[in-house]
């Protein structure tokens, strides 16, 4: 059995255990769910989808990095797919505060890279903190997203975050979520001295850092990013950057990228090199915050790609 999971399964019970261990005790185990898988939890568990998500909380809670706080959130995005998400926090040493993902974030930037249109719901074990609430606001599924708690009844977003401020008060139309595909060409390479070799074109971890880029979420200042990180394993893991009308609240694109490479069971300290691929004289620019929290994690071969339009 996966260790991180083994506390988890000896709490549910006998009829759920055994119809999830050989779902999630497996080595490619990515930290989400089909609908077809959640449909057989929820027959072999005799429970509904509210229940089962409470019960697999302990599961998403198991993926937390929380070496500062010690405090392990869990949260499962619920897409209108079927399928579940799992997030968790994730804290970096020797990196700044405001680097830090939370359960939430987590389990939405799960579901938007996997391809997830909308969400129906949000489960977390802890109650939203008002980064999250307004980091959720810029979904498209909007105020309406249900939120479930342990031992409260569900409630909306909106209830959550009342008199809200978001996208539409800054006339954006375009939501976290949607499907999004700007046509970005990889313009040249700025040599920033970090890496003594450079990629070749050919090299994938360049085409998946080219693709986030062009899918990232950037209304506000048209400054798309994406990372892509490869493994020591030679697997590569690609974020997109989710920007958000309160601005604090985004989401860069190298957290995108760990939050995928943690949901597939990889520590974030075993990355072997990096690409941002970023839009050429954008207003802002994600290079210095993702080399500094890039090096707190051990990874110093970062290259960067320029993009155009
Ligand atoms: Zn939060």
């Amino acid at each position: 059995m996966i260790a991180r999971f083994v506390p988890a399964l000896a709490a549910v019970s006998p009829a759920l255990r055994a119809a999830l261990a050989p779902l999630i005790d497996q080595h490619d185990f990515a930290g989400w769910l089909s609908a077809a898988q959640v449909k057989q939890l929820m027959q072999a568990g005799g429970v509904d989808e509210d229940a089962l998500c409470f019960m697999l909380l302990p599961f998403a809670a198991a993926y937390a990095v929380t070496p500062l706080s010690h405090f392990d959130v869990g949260a499962i995005a619920r897409g209108i797919s079927g399928n579940l998400y799992f997030g968790a926090n994730m804290e970096f040493v020797a990196a700044p505060l405001q680097q830090t993902v939370h359960a939430e974030q987590s389990a939405i930037a799960h579901a938007w890279l996997r391809g997830e249109k909308r969400l129906r719901a949000l489960t977390v074990n802890y109650t939203p903190c008002g980064h999250c609430r307004q980091f959720m606001n810029e979904l498209n599924s909007g105020t309406d997203l249900i939120i479930c708690l342990p031992e409260r009844p569900a409630a909306t977003l909106g209830s959550y975050l009342p008199d809200a401020f978001g996208p539409r008060d800054l006339a954006i139309h375009s939501l976290l979520l949607d499907d999004i595909d700007q046509p970005f060409a990889a313009a040249a390479w700025l040599d920033h001295g970090l890496s003594a070799s450079s990629p070749a074109d050919n090299d994938p971890l360049l085409g998946a850092a080219l693709a986030a880029a062009s899918r990232s979420h950037a209304p506000y200042s048209q400054s798309h990013s994406g990372v892509a990180l490869q493994g020591q394993d030679g697997r590569i893991y690609a974020g997109r950057y989710a920007e958000n009308a309160a601005f604090n609240p985004s989401l860069p694109p190298l957290q995108a990228a760990l939050i995928l490479m943690n949901a597939a069971g990889v520590d974030n300290r075993q990355i072997k090199r990096a690409v941002l691929a970023e839009r050429q004289n954008a207003s802002i620019t994600q290079w210095p915050a993702t080399c500094a929290t890039l090096a707190a994690l051990g990874c110093h071969e970062v290259h960067h790609l320029s993009l155009s339009l």
